[in-house]
């Protein structure tokens, strides 16, 4: 166990979903909430509850980033089908906190200059800076995912890509960014709900692409790279979490609970006044 289990909680978010060498994505249960107990109402509460404690706790690291030069930041990646609930999770989780302290970024197809350039070029530009919690809303796996099953690339070029992950992940991690890998699960069935409303609500139809229903068709392919992905880059050092997202007032609170573990882990303190707090007590008061 490496925290203390919390309200609602059987077993610590970060164990009930991390990724074993026996985790299989075909068999993964995405209505599931592993490792809680509690009902939707607790889960909401919970996320609300947590949620103010994240902020705190990310507002610590903003300070030391302030403060110091060590080089210390968090980087949550969010990888996972569409409708999985990427966006919600950045607006539900990361906005609790302080937007000043969070690096977002969004990977799409690349661009011109992006395809130019190495995969790993664009991640690099957008690493969160000392002090950051960066978010990924999809990442470098879509080098060995999207680029994988359609075949946008020969193996003899993806193939390789696994252990260089590892390599830059490693190196990052040694640099003093803490890694939150996490991959999140819709079940078909679900995901066919989530496209319908789409379709259903004017209010939502800028989220509906119609290569949406295409990629549904690689559904297969798609979990079987998944599954690759898993089981080739979940690193002592970076190690994979699978969250099923049919519920998901589960997947937010479950990746509150890994943010807040990670941040913990970080044991940090308030920064020192650089300054002789008496002396400055004693100016104001005579302002
Ligand atoms: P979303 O669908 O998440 O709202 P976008 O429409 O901007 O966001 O872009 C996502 C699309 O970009 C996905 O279909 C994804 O597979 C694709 N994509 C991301 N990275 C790559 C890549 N390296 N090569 C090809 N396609 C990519």
């Amino acid at each position: 166990m490496s925290n203390k289990s919390h309200e609602g909680w059987s077993v610590p978010a970060v164990d009930a979903v991390r990724v074993t060498p026996s985790t299989r994505v075909a068999d993964l249960d995405r209505n599931g909430t592993p490792g809680f107990d509690g009902d939707k109402a607790l889960g909401e509460r919970l996320l609300e509850e947590r949620g103010a404690h994240l902020s705190a706790l990310q507002e610590k690291l903003y300070a030391n980033g302030r403060a110091t030069d060590e080089n210390r930041s968090v980087l949550l990646i969010l990888q996972g089908m569409d409708t999985a609930g990427k966006g919600g999770m950045v607006r539900n989780v990361i906005g609790h906190m302080d937007p000043q302290g969070v690096d977002h970024a969004a990977f799409g197809v690349p661009t011109e200059e992006e395809k130019r350039h190495h995969y790993l070029w664009r991640i690099r530009k957008a690493l969160p800076r000392n002090g950051q919690v960066g978010v990924f809303d999809r990442s470098h796996y879509e080098d060995v995912l999207v680029v994988r099953v359609h075949n946008l690339v020969p193996p003899e070029q993806w193939e390789p890509r696994y252990d260089e992950i590892n390599h830059f992940e490693k190196e990052l991690v040694e640099s003093g960014t803490t890694l939150i890998k996490v991959a999140m699960f819709v079940s078909l069935d679900e995901q066919k709900k989530r496209l319908a409303e789409r379709l259903d609500r004017p209010d939502k139809y800028w989220k509906y692409n119609p290569g949406d229903v295409t990629e549904r068709g690689y559904w297969p392919q798609y979990q079987q790279a998944y599954q690759d992905m898993l089981d080739r880059t979940s690193t002592e050092h970076a190690p994979w979490h699978v969250v099923p997202c049919d519920r998901k007032w589960y997947s937010r609170l479950a990746v509150t609970e890994l943010l807040i573990d990670a941040l913990e882990r970080l044991d940090l303190h308030w920064p020192p006044a650089d300054f002789d707090v008496e002396v400055e007590k004693a100016r104001l008061a005579a302002s």
